[in-house]
């Protein structure tokens, strides 16, 4: 099992994904991204017939979800099956229904376990894993806890650039919604206790990368310096 922990959390365009995977590449330590497995079990369903919005179809359909995801920073790939689904999860259909699949609270307690067996699955000296409940619920005991956040329309204009086919108004609106669904089942948006906040707003992004690097030196250093 591997040694080392980093938990990020934060809300939708703070630069999560990006900022975690270019920190493990940096720190030579895999990377979990787990809201990839919300994505791909409301891509399942959609794929399926099964209506996100029916929590007991939802459950059944836990079963037969048979969950694969890169975890080395640079083979990042997401499997349902045998099907490749890395950018299938990401397409707006499959947003707009995330949510309701992530509120159910069985999809939730079964997900956590995954998220935690992976971890312990990684042989590299240590793991980022990044989400929305990863400082508080998945690893609350990780050796470095991460609220990556951005002001609002910063986020905003980050995640409209990457999606240049809508309109701004629309990538704001949604994201907007999905942040508001998903804070009703998590908050992502104040640091627990213990959990160290980075504002990207005024940062770039190799900035931001730097930041969460330093934060994990600076406990590595700490950690070799007390006593066994
Ligand atoms: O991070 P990403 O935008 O890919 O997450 C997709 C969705 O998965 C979120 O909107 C949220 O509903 C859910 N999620 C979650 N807990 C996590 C990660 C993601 O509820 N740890």
């Amino acid at each position: 099992m591997t040694d080392f922990v980093v938990a990020i959390d934060g809300p939708a365009g703070s630069g999560k994904s990006s900022v975690s995977r270019a920190s493990a590449r940096a720190l030579g330590f895999d990377y979990q991204d787990t809201g990839a497995a919300y994505r791909a079990l409301a891509w399942a369903c959609i794929e399926r017939g099964v209506d996100p919005q029916d929590p007991s179809d939802v459950i059944d359909a836990l079963e037969t979800f048979e969950y694969s995801i890169g975890i080395d920073p640079d083979d990042y790939f997401v499997r349902v099956g045998s099907e490749t689904v890395t950018r299938e999860i990401r397409e707006p259909r499959v947003t707009t229904m995330v949510s309701a699949v992530a509120r159910i609270p069985e999809v939730r307690a079964y997900l956590v376990e995954l998220f935690r067996s992976i971890i312990a699955a990684s042989t590299k000296p240590g793991i980022v894993v990044e989400g929305r409940d990863i400082t508080t619920v998945v690893a609350p005991d990780a050796d470095v806890r991460i609220l990556l956040t951005a002001a609002e329309e910063v986020r905003m204009g980050r995640r409209s650039a990457e999606l240049p086919g809508e309109s701004a108004e629309t990538t704001a609106r949604q994201l907007a919604s999905r942040d508001a669904q998903d804070s009703r089942v998590v908050d992502f948006m104040n640091a627990a206790d213990g959990v160290t906040t980075v504002d990207s707003s005024d940062l770039d992004f190799d900035q931001t990368v730097s930041a969460v690097v330093s934060l994990v030196h600076a406990a590595q250093t700490s950690a070799e310096s007390t006593p066994h």
